[in-house]
């Protein structure tokens, strides 16, 4: 006798669905309807994904659903579908992906809410508000006003303070006029408020959507959101999940960041999600940033995306009035004394100074202080890295390693030093060379709860703080018109580091940071302390700005054959034995069949330190194609169970990686 079978998604790492019979008096079951099962002893509520028909079940019993939650799905074909690709896309467990783009009352079971939002819907024009746009703004507006109904990525690039928002409000209005949803989001919380607000006042309805939002909160904007009561979400990555009926809008701001992409659990990058989504569900997306990313530079030259400058605040030929400081023969200072003289200038003329720390934990890359020699792979022209306990360069790219010695291969000296060292104390160090001064540090930590961030920018607009002390958050978007001076330090460790993304990153935060001084009436400075003044890098992205540099990289990564070029996916194992970790490694690259597209690299140990007592290693898989790339990497996921002692080896995969190390 055949029975109906539901296959079903649990919240849990596991890439398999579990079938589960369906009670005869049950109606019609849908996929997307929330059910309450039995998985192992415990009840839980699973996701129905597929209904089948099967037969030849006298062999063994299937377990009964429990109870069907949802008569109507509330996760509708559209979101699944989404959730599907993603799971497909990053080789990531369906149940996971679920898990992360519903809120936490929903996965529970609890019933979707039915309340209206008090400001009623009208179809307004908010336009008509007397506002009057640049000419590159309207150039802009008139470009993507073309392409309403349909799917086009545009990326709008335009310097700090060339007025992207007013842009962004132009085409939502006109999107508004449609009866249509938009969803912009931001790579990070801190820059909701701003842009809540700025909507908020032109009598749109409109919902935040993030982490910090309390799990009631954040339940009642996903049940008004899908009830079709605002107008605007803004939110951060996990928005992009959201189940939007009438969306008709993308916007994704800040497209560069590396927050965008989520590195725990499925490693999803937002971005790219919503383009996915866009172009699914033929609507336009906006991707708007003063740093565009080397691979939506690449999306351009291919004609995938479309290009709009707006360069009008000043020319973005290069980075306003910047110092660089050579530290290179001071090498147990900290602060130099340029940096020091300007910050007590700040301070009596009641200025303030920020601080700009690059707090990334990179791998060590060693140079020699007599010539300035640093490893790199002969193969790939990539700086190699230098692992301590096994005193051996290993180069994170293809994974050659060559044995060092202490002693230079250039000159032979023994005089080498680490690239970056010492500068976890430069915090300690500002505190107590300036320990009359009111000084504030903001990272993530510092704003974690709910209106710190608010009332720290508030504090530091009312010039409560001389000296403000800040990593990458402090870089984006915020406006403190009293900051004339800016410091950046600690860069040298990004300057070489092997990670691919390292320098575009430093780049990005370099004409960001610099874009916090003087945006008031006073003129603003910048400071660069470096070891490494004649850096090509860094002399070509003084010398000729952003646009220039990126494209000078791409045009190299492109003769290495590098990302963004290429297709990476990282499949890393971790393991209490190293030698586990490097045999599942090699067997998943046996089993992964190479050919004239697909090229593996390793296994190479992580340069990240051994954390928990657990080995790090990864192999690259390199292909030419997004399509090709997923195809390998499925092919064996099937097979990694087969593999001898696979249970001792935590395993993950990384596709697009960013700080994959
Ligand atoms: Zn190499
Ligand atoms: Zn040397």
């Amino acid at each position: 006798m055949s029975k109906n079978v539901a296959q079903i998604a649990v919240i849990k790492p596991l890439h398999n669905l579990f079938d589960y019979e369906i009670p005869e008096k049950t109606g019609y079951l849908k996929p997307g309807s929330r059910v309450r099962i039995e998985f192992g002893k415990k009840q839980l509520v699973g996701f129905v994904i597929k209904i089948t028909k099967k037969n030849n079940y006298s062999n063994y019993k299937l377990k009964k659903i429990i109870e069907v939650i949802d008569e109507e799905p509330l996760i509708d074909k559209e979101t699944l579908n989404l959730f599907m690709w993603i799971s497909s896309y990053y080789h990531a467990p369906l149940g996971q992906v679920i898990g992360i783009g519903t809120p936490a009352q929903f996965r529970q079971g609890k019933n979707l809410i039915k309340k209206k939002i008090d400001r009623p819907y009208t179809i307004t024009d908010n336009l008509s508000k007397k506002f009057t746009l640049s000419r590159e703004q309207n150039d802009a507006v008139r470009v993507i006003k073309k392409s309403l109904d349909t799917y086009k990525c545009f990326l709008l690039d335009g310097i700090t303070g060339s007025g992207k928002t007013e842009v962004y409000r132009n085409i939502q209005c006109h999107i508004h006029k449609k009866g249509l949803q938009t969803l912009i989001i931001v790579p990070e919380k801190n820059l909701i408020p701003e842009l809540m607000d700025y909507f908020d006042s032109r009598n749109l309805r409109v919902l935040e959507y993030h982490s910090s939002l309390t799990p009631k909160k954040k339940f009642m904007n996903w049940s008004l959101i899908q009830n079709c009561e605002v107008d605007i979400i803004i939110g951060t990555r996990s928005s992009v999940f959201l189940k939007i009926p009438k969306l008709g809008l993308i916007i994704a701001d800040e497209e560069h960041d590396q927050s965008y992409k989520n590195n725990s659990e499925a490693k999803y990058n937002a971005r790219d999600i919503a383009i996915y989504r866009a172009k699914n569900k033929n609507i336009p997306i906006i991707l708007g940033s003063a740093t565009p990313s080397s691979e939506s530079i690449l999306n351009i030259s291919k004609k995938k995306y479309i290009h709009i400058k707006m360069r009008s605040r000043i020319n973005n030929k290069s980075l306003p009035d910047l110092k660089v400081v050579n530290m290179s023969n001071k090498k147990n200072t900290i602060l130099s004394e340029e940096v020091i003289s300007s910050i007590n200038k700040r301070i009596k003329n009641k200025e303030q100074t920020l601080i700009f720390l690059n707090r990334r934990g990179y791998s060590p890359v060693i140079t020699c202080n007599e010539c300035s020699w640093i490893p790199k792979c002969e193969e790939c022209n990539l700086n190699m890295t230098f692992h301590k306990s096994k005193k051996i360069l290993i180069c994170h790219h293809c994974g050659r390693m060559k044995k060092f010695y202490d002693k230079c291969f250039a000159c032979n000296s023994s005089e080498i030093s680490y690239i970056g060292e010492g500068t976890e104390k430069i915090e300690e160090v500002i505190r107590s060379k300036f320990s009359k001064s009111n000084i504030i540090r903001i990272d993530s930590d510092s704003t974690r709860k709910k209106g710190q961030a608010e009332k720290i920018f508030d504090d530091i607009k009312k010039n409560k703080y001389d000296i403000l002390i800040g990593t990458q958050m402090l870089s984006k978007g915020h406006n403190f018109p009293n900051i004339t001076l800016v410091v950046v330090m600690n860069i040298d460790q990004s300057l070489f580091s092997p990670r691919l993304k390292a320098i575009e990153q430093l780049a990005q935060q370099l004409v960001q940071v610099s874009g916090r001084s003087g945006r008031g009436l006073k003129k603003g400075e910048v400071i660069l302390q470096t070891s490494f003044p004649e850096n090509e890098d860094l002399r070509c992205l003084i010398e000729n700005g952003y646009e220039k540099w990126v494209k000078d990289l791409l045009l190299l990564r492109g003769n290495l054959g590098l990302p963004p070029h290429r297709n990476w996916g990282v499949i890393q194992a971790k393991a209490r034995k190293y030698l586990d970790a490097e045999n599942f490694l090699e067997n998943i690259k046996k089993i992964i069949k190479k050919n004239r597209e697909i090229e593996i690299f390793g296994p190479m140990p992580s340069s990240m330190k051994k954390k928990a007592n657990l080995f790090n290693l990864n192999l690259i898989i390199q292909a030419k194609s997004k399509a090709k790339l997923n195809y390998a990497i499925k092919d064996c996921i099937p097979s990694i169970k087969d593999i001898p002692y696979s249970n001792k080896i935590k395993w993950t995969i990384d596709i697009d990686p960013i700080d994959y190390d």
